[in-house]
């Protein structure tokens, strides 16, 4: 194995906002599907957006305050759904451009949701679990007017997990006086949580690389695969990947990479990682995550964050398929480039649907009250994704256009349709 350091850094208020991309590409399907300028102006931004400041006393006695958002993109279709993040890089305009995401992912694997996200702009690596306990509780306080199980439903994202949606439930449950698992998803399985959901988005994207291989002709089996990211979604597509007989050659996490072309041991890196999904620093030969993204190889799967292939390495990007796992990976530049090269994209709208659409099985057994099992949810989960995967790519095919593009098409038609029926545009 082999690994050295290098820290990442996102850029979002830069050439890379990545609002502005998602609306770049809206306004496209919009216009190829034939909807008019309102619409688009309807659609371009969140129908809601809240700022809130949280002050949580820490641990050395004194009070931080911090900012967190909630973004509720349009809720025509049912009501918004989408994670909360715990980062220090969350910005509005990020957020926005999330829960944007969050609605055509949700068309894509047709949920009866809008989307929505959250973040709160912080590290959870530098804080104690009752600081984060503290922070989740008063983040609940400050939006629980406008979230709810009929209304708005939260899940886990980037750097929260479910003992992070737990606290929240219970805290949304103190306001509310009964006990509202329904508010969120994501949570362990003693409070409601859904069997299969924490892999839930690894599946999804293990289900979209069997599709995207089976049409390139590439055998999984011995396939060379690198990942980038070891954490929730990255670590579980690892395994996948490795339990079916591929190589992963390459993994990282937020620090450095690691690069065996024999393959590295799964197993024993996850194993080893810590709850953020770090692993890297604990060996002294790891490569940066830039060289990481270029090895060769068949299939890349960047599942960190955003804005990691861009105008500047996709001619360098050596993989025949490109998966995103994680959301907004690519640029829209380096989706041009990659395209123009002959790389089959599989986009993150459709590629990382999987989680939401667990989290929707998760909602549905708590409406319900009735649990199912592990079978049932990854057989519901890959027809679903199969579906999509299959709609995504015809759509592309026969409008020829590519598969970013194609997946927007598909993910904004029913929210434009339920716009116009309810008489907002
Ligand atoms: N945060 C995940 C996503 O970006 C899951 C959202 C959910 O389960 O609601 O898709």
């Amino acid at each position: 194995m082999v690994a050295h350091k290098g820290t990442e850094s996102i850029n979002n208020e830069d050439k890379h906002d990545v609002l502005k991309s998602t609306q770049t590409i809206i306004r496209q399907a919009l216009d190829k599907l034939g909807y008019s300028e309102e619409v688009y102006e309807l659609l371009k931004e969140p129908l809601r957006m809240m700022t809130v400041k949280i002050p949580v006393r820490m641990d050395d006695g004194k009070t931080k305050v911090f900012t967190g958002y909630r973004a509720q993109h349009n809720d025509a279709v049912g009501p918004t759904k989408g994670g909360i993040r715990f980062h220090p890089n969350v910005s509005e305009r990020e957020v926005k451009a999330l829960s944007i995401w969050m609605s055509l992912k949700c068309g894509i694997v047709n949920l009866p949701y809008g989307g929505g996200k959250g973040g709160i702009v912080c590290d959870p690596r530098t804080m104690s679990f009752r600081e984060l306990e503290a922070l989740s509780r008063g983040y609940v306080r400050a939006i629980s007017q406008i979230v709810g199980p009929t209304k708005d439903i939260p899940a886990p994202d980037v750097f929260t997990n479910s003992q992070i949606m737990a606290w929240m439930m219970d805290e949304y449950s103190r306001i509310d006086e009964f006990n509202s698992p329904g508010f969120i998803t994501g949570k362990p399985i003693v409070l409601g949580g859904s069997h299969g959901r924490d892999s839930a988005t690894a599946k999804g994207v293990t289900i979209c690389i069997h599709e995207a291989a089976k049409r390139s002709g590439i055998k999984l089996e011995g396939a060379r695969v690198v990942v980038q990211g070891f954490g929730n979604a990255g670590g579980f597509l690892a395994k996948f990947m490795h339990d079916e007989g591929a190589k992963v050659i390459g993994i990282s996490d937020a620090y450095g990479a690691l690069h065996d072309p024999d393959g590295l041991d799964i197993d024993y890196l996850l194993d080893r990682r810590d709850s953020f999904g770090t692993v890297t620093n604990l060996f002294n030969n790891a490569i940066s995550n830039k060289d990481l993204l270029e090895l060769d190889c068949d299939i890349l799967v960047p599942a960190a964050i955003e804005n990691q292939i861009t105008e500047e390495n996709a001619h360098n990007i050596k993989a025949k398929i490109v998966v995103e796992a994680a959301n907004g990976p690519t640029t829209l530049e380096a989706t041009k480039i990659l395209t123009e090269r002959g790389i089959l994209l599989v986009p993150d709208v459709l590629a990382s649907a999987g989680g939401v659409t667990v989290s929707y099985f998760e909602w549905v057994q708590n409406n319900q009250g009735y649990y199912w099992t592990e079978e049932e949810v990854e057989e519901r989960l890959e027809k679903i994704m199969v579906q999509a995967f299959d709609n995504v790519y015809t759509t592309a095919k026969t409008r020829r256009v590519d598969m970013r593009l194609a997946a927007y098409m598909v993910g904004v038609r029913k929210m434009a349709e339920a716009s116009q029926f309810r008489g907002w545009v």
